[in-house]
């Protein structure tokens, strides 16, 4: 059975006060919820404050991006064994916002999943298209290369500590979302394309995520899809009613 995991990017949002408060709010709304697998994903600064209140709660914590060196001469950058000791359990990795304004390239990103691996921590890699792309139906191409080259070498077992977001750069912070049906044909996509690189049970034993703006009232349909398990949340995370609603509307 897969794991079905909600996950909350709150992108360079929330002071270290805001995101005290609402992770203390999250903690008591979601006490309850088993179903799914639950992840905030602070800002490097405050993801020490988080842990500190989400200490035996059943909310986990993710980083948003990471150096793949351990430490050295490398200014401004952020590595896995420091996220581990802020609390990071996950990290997300190659989000589209990284790719587009930072120069993430798929070969970075490989060399971070490998460095989250190392350390334990597990990456939520993202891939997805550009409007462009999918108006000129390169999705499926582009997709492929993401994957194959930000996948490549590793075994099963890193394999299986690994989640895929498929977040269509469209569909990101714009109100836009796939239609269920959209989502579920590129992740049923990418589960062939893990049948490919791997086999079948690899395949069926990896997380799935969809992003791009999730909300209260599309998480039901977009969950019911086969292949989708889980959601990559910007936005509506930042919210407690929302995320709530979506975490619940998961289960
Ligand atoms: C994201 O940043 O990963 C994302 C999916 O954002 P939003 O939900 O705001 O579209």
């Amino acid at each position: 059975m897969r794991k079905t995991v909600i996950a909350g990017n709150w992108k360079l949002n929330n002071t270290s006060k805001e995101a005290i408060e609402l992770v203390t709010l999250l903690k008591r709304d979601l006490l309850d919820i088993t179903e799914v697998d639950i992840v905030v994903c602070p800002v490097s600064t405050v993801l020490a404050d988080v842990r500190d209140v989400l200490t035996e709660s059943n909310i986990k914590i993710g980083a948003q991006n990471l150096f793949w060196e351990d430490k050295g001469a490398f200014t401004g950058e952020i590595s896995a064994p420091l996220l581990k000791d802020a609390g990071a359990e996950y990290v997300i990795i190659g989000h589209s916002e990284r790719r587009q304004y930072f120069g993430e390239t798929n070969e970075t990103v490989n060399k971070k999943i490998k460095a989250a691996l190392v350390h334990g921590l597990s990456p939520i890699v993202c891939v997805g298209e550009n409007l462009e792309q999918r108006e000129t139906d390169k999705a499926f191409d582009v997709i492929e290369t993401q994957c194959r080259e930000s996948l490549a070498g590793f075994t099963a077992a890193e394999m299986k500590k690994i989640i895929i977001a498929y977040e269509p750069i469209w569909a990101i912070g714009t109100g836009k979302t796939a239609s269920p049906d959209q989502a579920q044909e590129i992740h049923q996509f990418i589960r062939g394309l893990l049948v490919e690189m791997h086999d079948q049970e690899l395949a069926d034993s990896i997380t799935i995520q969809y992003g791009g703006s999730v909300k209260p009232e599309n998480i039901k349909d977009l969950i019911a899809q086969k292949d989708i398990d889980g959601a990559l949340v910007g936005g509506a995370s930042l919210k407690r009613d929302s995320f709530v609603a979506i975490v619940t509307g998961a289960c």
